[in-house]
């Protein structure tokens, strides 16, 4: 650590060192950083460049290359296009001649409002950029440049960075102010742990934070990033961990003893399960008779029958005197839920709906039941989450499609959980309901400390003391990457329902391109005729949402004027998530009913829905969805006896949409489509990875870093066996790095 006082390294890296310290940020550029999410000095630091500009090869016009980032000094030789005053905002493109002694090159700027009065012919720039070869021509699209000096001399400028910007910066001053602020690099304290820095040969944060932005060489760019990408992966790893620790030492769960078996339970069902399906059951019955809390994932591709497996930990948990919920991410797969398990349960279990929909008087009722213990079993939207909501005596949490929630809402529900008189009950006595007052929102110590991760003094006073959390199943149908399910689950145990129930036909899937849609319209009014139903899904709403009109992507809307027009016998409607509750509901009751032929959709039915009777998937500009989401929505159909398909209509051919299209038609594996989609989305589009509450990536990449991520599992491993709280002098300082990181989890009460 460098030598300064305090009060001077607080000023240039405190929180309150506001970026309107760096010369040149007045209010107004602060403002528009402010929206980059960089408000002090630090978060400046943290700013990592986009991409870097390799701004030290120095070429003359004629050693310019296809594709090669070079630097270059030329003179305008001709102008030609007219620049648009009057046009406002319109394009148009204003192409300079420039050349040197070697050679000439067309500079394109599109954009061109005054570009006319820069380049005069004669005058010498220095330009920066990579050519381009267009309809044989070397050419450069927008190259930054500057005016060259009279003698044409370079200074050279090494390695740019190139920041994110927001119109109103300018990447001159994004990069004037990043160096600017690198003057506060070196007040920076090192927060890992030194023997992580020695062991695993890191560059030191001030060094790295400099090197990020200016790199001498690649070298030095290379061990910044890779500090950083190893830091962030350990910081996720250490707080994940800390997480499940905290559950696992800290939080007593309730011991369901009462004898209910997988076979005894299958006896209720209309079908066998599966071997998979029991042996999952078994997992979780046996979380659930332990008195440990139980977190655990059950990852099981669409179809495989997650639901009865649920169904089971339910019965399981009210027949031992606890009440049970499920949570789900939309309205209508939660009513579908309370369906199919009010029909199951019916005569043996009080099951309730809650969603916000209800009217104020059976809300009140629904809430009151609840509160006393009435309900039994309650499903819901994350109506069940608020803070109105009180449970008697809350045993189990099961939330189905779980990638739709993040972690705080999961751990809301989950603090909704038993009083402190629970403890009696892992000592064998199963209290009738009702008897318990709902605690959720009263800690049961008072220092409970950020991530729940409980002192040793308050393990040491005895952990019966403390209320006993409900048991925590999570259901997804979005399989998860073996090399990634712990990153991004680190706090959970896994089960995979690996094997569908038998019997089921495959879903014929193939793509088609935009020459082909009138067969596949064609071809569905033969299976409405058949009796069967179709989906069709459409990326967007309406028309001109989103740019749409130039992106030329079909909405929900045009979709269901086109195809009312098309299938005039037949009914055709539309489902969209900006629709209201009630009509949205009306919508998918009459599809489910057989009162709708084709339902017009956009990715709200994505989600669980099940319709037996529909045989078609029709995915309008597949080439908009993610493999993982196409995957869920094929899941749509198949779910009867008759023959089902999926055809994805492709709007644009291009190379990666036909790739993707191809795995598609290829595999039904949900598995397999997982990796893929993620080694081409990578792990932040596949997952909503921003939803799960854990902290965004800046600069780790789950895709291409796995080995990183495996190494920092390991070190994390380490530091938390040695000293679990982080608390010991040496790791302190990572320690709060990973409680403010972890602070949106930690808010709701982990
Ligand atoms: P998901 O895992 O996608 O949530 P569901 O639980 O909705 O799947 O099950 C899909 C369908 O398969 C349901 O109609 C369900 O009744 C049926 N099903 C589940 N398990 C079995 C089984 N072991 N044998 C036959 N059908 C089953
Ligand atoms: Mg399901």
């Amino acid at each position: 650590m460098q030598e300064t006082r305090p009060q001077i390294r607080e000023a240039l890296i405190g929180p309150q060192a506001s970026v309107r310290l760096v010369g040149g940020v007045g209010p107004k550029k602060a403002a528009v950083l402010e929206a980059l999410g960089v408000r002090t000095v630090m978060d400046l630091l943290y700013n990592f460049p986009r991409t870097y500009e390799d701004r030290r090869n120095r070429v003359s016009v004629g050693e310019l290359k296809d594709g090669v980032a070079a630097v270059f000094a030329a003179a305008v030789l001709s102008v030609s296009g007219k620049p648009a005053y009057y046009a406002k905002g319109k394009k148009t493109p204003l192409t300079v001649l420039v050349g040197d002694d070697t050679g000439a090159v067309e500079i394109v700027f599109f954009n061109s409002r005054y570009m006319d009065k820069i380049f005069v012919a004669g005058k010498r720039f220095l330009f920066f950029g990579t050519p381009q070869r267009n309809k044989g021509r070397l050419q450069l699209v927008h190259p930054d440049f500057e005016n060259a000096a009279a003698d044409g001399e370079y200074s050279g400028h090494g390695i740019m960075p190139i920041y994110a910007l927001k119109s109103g910066l300018s990447q001159r001053d994004m990069q004037k102010w990043h160096e600017e602020a690198l003057t506060a690099a070196a007040q920076v304290d090192e927060y890992l742990p030194e023997r992580v820095v020695a062991g695993e040969k890191l560059r030191g944060i001030s060094q790295a934070l400099a090197d990020i932005h200016f790199p001498e060489d690649k070298e030095a760019l290379r061990q910044a990033k890779y500090r950083f990408v190893f830091e962030e992966l350990l910081l996720l790893q250490a707080g994940l961990m800390r997480l499940k620790l905290g559950r696992e030492s800290g939080q007593r769960g309730t011991a369901k003893a009462v004898d209910v078996t997988a076979e005894g339970f299958e006896k209720m069902l209309p079908f066998s399960f599966t071997g998979a399906q029991r042996r999952v059951v078994g997992e979780v019955f046996a979380d659930m008779r332990s008195e440990r809390a139980m977190n655990r994932l059950v990852q099981g591709d669409v179809g495989s029958g997650k639901t009865a497996v649920a169904a089971a930990a339910i019965y399981k948990a009210v027949k031992s005197g606890y009440q049970a919920v499920l949570m789900a991410p939309t309205e209508i797969l939660a009513k579908q839920h309370y369906g199919d398990l009010s029909a199951l349960f019916a005569g043996k279990l009080e099951t309730a709906l809650v969603t916000s929909g209800m009217t104020a008087a059976s809300r009140e009722d629904v809430l009151g039941r609840l509160a006393s213990g009435g309900i039994d079993l309650a499903v819901g939207t994350h109506a069940l989450i608020q803070p109105d909501v009180a449970f008697g005596n809350l045993g189990l949490v099961v939330t189905d499609e779980q990638h739709r929630f993040g972690v705080g809402q999961r751990v809301t529900l989950a603090r909704k959980g038993t009083a402190p008189a629970a403890g009696r009950q892992a000592l064998g006595t199963n209290p009738a309901p009702g008897t318990q007052t709902a605690s959720g929102t009263n800690p049961a110590d008072g220092a409970n400390p950020a991530l729940g991760t409980q002192t040793a003094d308050a393990q040491a006073a005895g952990a019966s003391y403390r209320e006993a959390v409900p048991d925590i199943l999570v259901m997804t149908a979005t399989p998860i990457p073996r090399s990634l399910a712990f990153v991004l689950y680190g706090d959970l145990d896994m089960s995979v329902i690996d094997e569908m129930p038998p019997g089921r036909r495959k879903i014929a899937t193939r793509s088609v391109t935009q020459g082909g849609r009138g067969e596949v319209y064609d071809f569905a009014a033969k299976e409405i005729e058949k009796g069967g139903q179709a989906y069709v899904v459409a990326p967007l709403i309406e028309d001109g949402e989103d740019g749409s009109v130039t992106a030329g992507l079909r909405s929900a809307e045009s979709l269901l004027e086109e195809l009312t027009a098309r299938f005039p016998a037949h009914r055709v409607a539309l489902l969209h998530g900006q629709m209201k509750q009630k009509e949205k509901d009306a919508v998918m009751s009459e599809f489910s009913a057989g009162g709708i032929d084709v339902l017009v959709s956009t990715v709200v039915i994505e989600v669980g829905v099940n319709v037996p009777n529909a045989t078609l998937m029709v995915v309008e500009n597949a080439e908009r969805f993610g493999l993982a989401q196409l995957h869920q929505l094929r899941g749509r159909v198949g779910r009867g006896r008759a023959q089902s398909y999926c055809v994805l209509v492709l709007g644009s051919g291009s190379e990666d949409a036909v790739a993707r299209a191809r795995a598609m038609t290829e595999t039904d594996d949900g598995f397999k489509i997982a990796e893929m989609d993620l080694s081409m989305r990578g792990p932040g589009e596949m997952f909503g990875v921003r939803q799960h509450g854990i902290p965004t990536l800046r600069i780790a990449d789950l895709a291409r870093h796995i080995r990183v991520a495996e190494k920092s599992k390991r070190t994390a491993k380490e530091l938390l066996d040695s000293d679990p709280m982080l608390a010991k002098p040496e790791n302190r300082a990572f320690g709060d790095k990973v409680e403010s990181l972890f602070k949106d989890v930690a808010e709701v009460g982990l």
